[in-house]
């Protein structure tokens, strides 16, 4: 598939390119995936192990995810569509003298080139931002090795996701900029299972994920209503 077809948003890639230099920066626009990268990797970390496992990062932007996964031990890939958060990705390795390969592709090419790679494969606040999200889910079930697991977050939608997601983080407490999400893509956790279960992934866990904008305390439950994670395998 070339890149012209590709299951993109330019208007998403852009948004994300234009920031890209602010990723690092733990009191900037990226702060709340800063705050929630201890939570995922240790739900990550619980779910699928992450020593010497080779895991795959779907839209891992300038690298949070990646590199804290390559920290604890395990082999990282991250790809994403935008190029400059993949260029600072490969600059902060330098700071970092952690290990991550980055390249500038889709999930969709990837599992053309590369299936059954992956021990794990991570896809974390990305599938809000894609035009065909199932298309994507279909894709990691295929870069996944039999017996391996994939992990997705994204948010529900429903009255209280978009006063809490859009109203609340975007206009009130300002936690992440304006725009960032569009509520016609939030995803209900019935339709990502449902694109799992399509893709032949059977379904191991979800955890709901919550904020108190007080004490910018995170942590996970079982409430979906907003920000959720899904946890799946591929069958042997
Ligand atoms: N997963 C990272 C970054 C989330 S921001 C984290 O949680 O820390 C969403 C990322 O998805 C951006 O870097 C954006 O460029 C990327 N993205 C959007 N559409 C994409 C696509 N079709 N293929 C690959 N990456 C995409």
């Amino acid at each position: 598939m070339s890149h012209r077809h590709a299951n993109i948003d330019i208007r998403e890639i852009s948004k994300f390119d234009a920031l890209a230099s602010r990723w690092w920066d733990p009191t900037g626009e990226f702060r709340t995936l800063h705050e929630i990268n201890p939570l995922r990797l240790a739900y990550i970390e619980n779910h699928a192990g992450l020593k010497n496992k080779r895991i795959l990062d779907i839209g891992c932007g300038g690298g949070l995810l990646a590199e804290a996964m390559a920290n604890s031990g395990a082999v990282v890939t991250g790809i994403d569509m935008a190029e400059a958060p993949l260029k600072v990705a490969e600059l902060h390795l330098k700071e970092s003298g952690l290990k991550v390969i980055y390249q500038n592709t889709t999930a969709e090419n990837l599992a053309e080139e590369s299936p059954a790679h992956f021990d794990a494969v991570t896809c974390m606040e990305m599938l809000e931002h894609v035009p065909e999200p199932a298309a994507v889910v279909q894709a990691c079930a295929v870069l996944v090795k039999p017996g391996g697991h994939v992990f997705f977050s994204t948010l529900n939608r429903n009255a209280k996701s978009f006063i809490l997601a859009i109203l609340g983080a975007e206009y009130i407490l300002r936690l992440i900029p304006r725009g960032t999400h569009e509520y016609a893509k939030f995803i209900r956790p019935s339709e990502l299972d449902q694109w799992a279960r399509h893709a032949n992934l059977e379904l191991r866990g979800s955890a709901g994920m919550h904020f108190n904008p007080l004490t910018r305390h995170y942590w996970l439950d079982s409430n979906l209503d907003v920000n959720y994670y899904m946890h799946f395998t591929r069958p042997y």
